[in-house]
Formats: structure tokens, sequence, C-alpha cells
């Protein structure tokens, strides 16, 4: 079974496990797992209100992360305010004891500076990532968790590709119209790695992660 850990377009498949990714407020909630989250672009003016909701979701079963959260210094509003409400996801997904699905635009220092500075004991995953592998072996390093998605079908990430640990990673396929088993049918040919492998890894790697049985 292919693992889709983030996307904003779940396809209706059976073969797959589609983890949508709920932006509270601008989101609804229509099938678990998901993860829900307060995206740094769309922090309410109201935030006190929108964190709320988030702590109703977040209390579910079958909601099972904190995210996508985190920085863009590309986007949103000033770095002060997406600093607040990132920190603030992070005090909560340590509280329930649920991973952090992260979103990081250019921001990878402060990021990792919040994640250390509030002492994170939960499992941290960088979403989307597509950089370069000494970025991805520093991350690697602080025992984070990697998910590459549609970036890496344009061949620029070979290096990383090549060197990532199996067990540090996910695929999906975030806010493009791509297909999943096309994410892993590329990552498998780059990798030359057997696709049962691959998946095998990829579901262990989630139901630690998540702590969700399939
Ligand atoms: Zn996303």
């Amino acid at each position: 079974m292919y693992i889709n850990i983030h996307t904003h377009h779940p396809y209706a498949d059976s073969k797959h496990l589609e983890i949508p990714n709920v932006i509270v407020s601008k989101d609804y909630l229509t099938q678990t797992p998901c993860c829900a989250g307060i995206h740094p672009w769309y922090i309410d003016e109201n935030f006190e209100k929108q964190f709320e909701a988030l702590k109703i979701y977040v209390a579910k079963e079958g909601v099972i992360a904190v995210g996508e959260c985190g920085l863009d210094k590309m986007n949103g509003p000033s770095l002060e305010r997406q600093t607040m409400a990132f920190e603030r996801q992070i005090e909560l997904a340590i509280e329930v004891q649920k991973p952090l699905v992260i979103h990081c635009v250019r921001s990878y220092s402060e990021v990792l500076t919040s994640l250390m500075r509030l002492k994170t004991d939960v499992p941290v995953v960088f979403h989307g990532f597509a950089k370069n592998w000494e970025l991805a072996k520093s991350l690697l390093h602080h025992g984070y968790y990697l998910s590459l998605g549609p970036l890496i079908l344009k061949g620029q990430h070979e290096e990383l590709v090549q060197n990532i640990p199996l067990d540090r990673l996910f695929l999906e396929t975030d806010d493009k119209q791509v297909k999943i088993s096309d994410i892993y049918a590329y990552f498998c040919h780059a990798r030359k790695v057997d696709k049962k492998e691959l998946e095998e890894q990829i579901t262990k790697n989630f139901t630690e992660v998540f702590n969700y049985s399939l």
C-alpha cells in the first residue's frame, strides 16, 4: 500500500492511504486519519480562536499530527507572528504527544531554534523537503524525518534520493495534481530499490512515527 503522508487533494482510492492536511479555519475535517494545523500563510487575525479550534481537532483520535505548521520567509505575516503561532503549535504537539509536520521555507535555522528551545520530544517530519543533501544530513542528525514530494520528480535531488536513510523517509504529493504512485515509482527507479521493500519500510515508518495501526 502506498501512503501519501501529506496531501491537499486526497484521491479516493482504496489501494492508497491518503493523509489530508487540514488547515484550520480554511479547510473542513472531512476524513481521518488526517493532520491538522495552522499554516503560516493562514494565521487568523483572531489567533486565539483559531488555536482553540485546532485544540479541538487535535484531541480527536484520527488527527494523527499537528501541522502543517512552521515558518515561511517568502509568504505570510511577519516572522515574529509566524514564530508565535508555530511555537504555540509545538507546545500543543508536546502536550498531546503527537508528531509535528513542518512547513519550512528559507527558515531552517529559525525552525530548529524553536524546536530546540521548546525541547521538542515528539517526532518531527519536514514535509515537501527538496533541499541539498548537506541540509538533509543536519536535519537527520537531529533525528528528524523528511518527506519528499513532487519536486524530486525534476531529477535535481539525486544526492538526497540516493542517500536518505529509508527509515527516515516519507513520500507525499502536497498540493500538486500528481499521484502518489508516481512518486513511489520515481523514487524506486532512482534509488534502485524494490517497490515492495519501499512500501513496507514507509508503512513501518508511518505506524511508528504516527502511532497509527493500519
Ligand atoms: Zn502542504
